[in-house]
């Protein structure tokens, strides 16, 4: 559902790449091209972890389009309920 929604602009996806090491798991960075960063080295600024960007690191995220959050909000409570996690 959320793909489809993509697909029609309501919301845009982007790409998280979140630590490895279990203890600290903080999201590195976030970015829409991920072609860009995938093979690359990078560090995490909390555990400074040095990690080589592969797909197990990747998380795609789902970031509310501005119309669609305009849209949403004039919508009943109950039926953006499953938005709230965003
Ligand atoms: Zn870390």
């Amino acid at each position: 559902y959320l793909l489809k929604l993509v697909d029609d602009g309501s919301l845009n996806i982007l790409w998280e790449i979140r630590c490895p090491d279990f203890d600290c798991n903080s999201v590195i960075l976030r970015t829409h091209n991920l072609s860009e960063i995938m093979g690359k080295e990078i560090e995490c600024d909390y555990c400074e972890n040095g990690l080589l960007v592969r797909r197990q690191h990747v998380f795609p995220v789902f970031e509310i389009n501005d119309d669609f959050r305009e849209f949403l909000k004039q919508s009943k409570k109950k039926q953006v309920n499953y938005l709230h996690a965003l």
